[in-house]
This record gives C-alpha cells, structure tokens and sequence, in this order.
C-alpha cells in the first residue's frame, strides 16, 4: 500500500476539470487538430510568459533540442558543451550530427559548474546547453559572459524549470534558442508529449517554425527538407489552461521544499538541495537528496509506503548508446557519483502536510 505516491496528477487535473473537458468538446466540434488557433494563442502567451519574442511549439523537448541546434546551424564537426549529469534527451539531441562535450556539475547545486567550462572549449565549440536541472536555475550571469566572450551560443534547456527565475529574468530567456518539454510529469505538462523553444531571433524563429512542419514556413512552399514535430491543438488548449496554474503549482512546490528544508537538517549523512536565494528562484521539478545509503534508504521508504525515484542511475556517459564517445568509467567522477548517491523525494503539488511529515519522520527514523 503506497500512503505517499512519487507523483500525482490527480489534484492538478480535478482543479481544472471542467475547463479540460470543455476544450476536449471545443475542439472535437471545430474539427482543426493540428497548427489551428489553439497552438498560436499558446505559443503567443507562452511566449509572454517568458517575456521573450517568440514561442514555436514542438512534439517534445528532444526535438526543441535537436530543431534549436539546427536552427543554430549547428552539426557535423560541431563541439557543444553539456552537462555531465542530466536527462540523456540533452545528450541525444546533440548526437543529431554534433558531438557533445561533458563538462562536470557542481555536486551541491546539481547544475554545470561553469568556472570549468572554459578548460573544455575548443576551436570547434559551437554552443553551450546549460541544463537547470531540477528545477534550480544554472548561473546564467556566468555562463552568458563566457559565451560572449568565446564566441559560442547559449541553449537553455529548460525542461525542468518552467517558471524558475534567476537574477530577475526567467530561464528559458536568456540563449539565443531554448528548449523546453511539456511531458506530463514536467511542471508544465501536457496530457501527452509535447515542447517548445523560445527565442527572441526572428530568423531562428522562422527556421524553426518551417522545420518543425516538413520545411514549410508558407503553405506549399518547402524551402528546406525538415522534419514532422508539431503540437497538437488539444494539447496546446490544455497547455494554455494549465500556463494559468503554473506560478501557483511553483508555489506549491516551494513549499513543500521549505518544509523539507525545514525538517530534514542534519539528519544523517543527507545533503539537501539548493534553496531560493539572492539570484535563483528555483520550481523544484524535482526535490533531489544525496546520502551515501541511497539504496537502503530507498528501500526503507517503499517498505514504509513511500516512492521516491532516482534521477539519474547510471549517467549518460557510461550508457551503451554513448560508447562512440569513448567516456570510461572514472572519467566524470561527480555524475558518477550522483548516480549513486542521488534521491528524488515527492514534492508534486498536492501533497499534503501530513504526507510530507510521514516521509520526513519516515527518514528520521531510517538514520536513527
Ligand atoms: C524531459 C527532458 C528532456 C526531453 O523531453 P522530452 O519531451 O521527453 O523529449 C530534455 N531535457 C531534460 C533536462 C528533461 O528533463
């Protein structure tokens, strides 16, 4: 008997269930489901969510990824700098062509350490893709500086941090192209995939918008051979309904961040994730734990009813689909540690106080 699920959508979608099934019957009557209004209205607000220029919504965050490099012209022979511990979409979208480089994250923020990406940039560097992993904002000030000063573009990959903030400015604002992912566990999910890049470059704009649609930017016209990567209308209609809710699903996480922050200090060997402070705001996609008997642990907590999940298990560079790049084990030593230190605790809105005080107790007690 699970008395504390990983995640629940249910409270989410019960808050706006009747606006969900009236666009279900809106659209089902209008009879347009790909590329219709529903899809422009969401990616004009989403867009203004972001306030950046221009949205382009995508059929997942692998393919904003993969359509913002394209879009940046970047591939064949091309280096881009990425994290070493993150979802392996961020890899995998690279591998379209380019060859990505890890540079290490910093073990307390889970984010890439950027006073070591200047060691790994070589003549053929063409791009950095900064992963607020997490939710927890990467040190855009930083990172920005560097790019201007080598000469090399910034992709935000954001999609675990809709919403997040740093130094005033939202993340997924401030590269040239960002990448986001609406899959429904994400802090802004569909009912289904989905994904979207933001830009303020009506030229990236315009390549993309054609790309993602066979490389046709005007009807019967295709100036390009591109790919089929668009949003569905239903999901842009539940998209828009649920942009509405976002700020206060964040919220909600913070909380129940704040109540962990709270509870779980000094508690065994736990090191806690990073909090809000002068510069981040982060949305706690996920609220990530390091201790040193993370298997054990895990398993008390399941014994006790509680799930939690482990992001990430083994890291990018030792799966079997990377081995062209030729990382051996104890190469990146910090994801490869994460791996096995790292623990994802329920945090998803909903979740209630006496919840949060079982797992917390429920740990206490694992240590004691
Ligand atoms: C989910 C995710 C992606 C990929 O998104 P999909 O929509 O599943 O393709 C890319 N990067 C990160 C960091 C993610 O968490």
């Amino acid at each position: 008997m699970s008395v504390v699920p990983f995640l629940s959508l249910d409270d989410q979608h019960r808050s706006i269930e009747r606006e969900l099934k009236e666009v279900f019957s809106k659209t089902l009557k209008q009879g347009r489901f790909i590329l219709g209004d529903e899809v422009d209205r969401f990616e004009k607000e989403f867009a203004a969510y972001h306030k950046s220029k221009y949205a382009i919504s995508v059929a997942n965050g692998h393919d904003a990824l993969m359509i913002s490099l394209k879009a940046l012209n970047i591939g064949k022979g091309d280096e881009v700098i990425v994290p070493s511990h993150t979802c392996q979409a961020t890899w995998l979208a690279v591998m379209n062509g380019a060859k990505p480089i890890a540079v290490e994250v910093d073990p307390s923020t889970y984010n890439i350490e950027a006073s070591l990406i200047e060691n790994s940039l070589t003549k053929k560097t063409k791009a950095i893709i900064p992963v607020h992993l997490y939710g927890h904002p990467c040190a855009m000030d930083k990172i920005m500086l560097i790019a201007k000063k080598n000469d090399v573009l910034i992709i935000e990959d954001n999609a675990q941090a809709h919403g997040a903030v740093f130094k005033n400015k939202m993340t997924g604002s401030w590269g040239h192209c960002n990448a986001t992912s609406f899959y429904p566990t994400k802090n802004l999910g569909a009912l289904g995939d989905g994904g979207a890049i933001t830009t303020n470059d009506k030229k990236l704009h315009d390549f993309a918008q054609a790309f993602r649609n066979y490389g046709s930017g005007k009807k019967n016209v295709y100036s390009m051979q591109g790919v089929n990567s668009r949003l569905d209308e239903l999901q842009a209609a539940v998209l828009r309904i649920k942009l509405k809710k976002l700020d206060e699903w964040n919220e909600a996480r913070r909380r129940n961040a704040e109540f962990y922050f709270e509870l779980l200090q000094s508690i065994g060997d736990i090191q806690l994730p990073p909090g809000t402070n002068k510069k981040a705001t982060p949305v706690f996609h996920q609220f990530v734990i390091q201790t040193a008997y993370r298997d054990k642990l895990k398993n008390f907590l399941l014994r006790n009813g509680i799930e939690t999940a482990i992001h990430y298990s083994v890291p990018v560079h030792l799966q079997k689909a990377y081995e062209s790049l030729h990382y051996k084990k104890g190469s990146l030593r910090v994801a490869e540690k994460l791996a096995d230190t790292v623990l994802s605790l329920p945090v998803w809105p909903g979740l209630k106080e006496n919840q949060l005080k079982t797992i917390c107790l429920a740990i206490k007690k694992f240590f004691r």
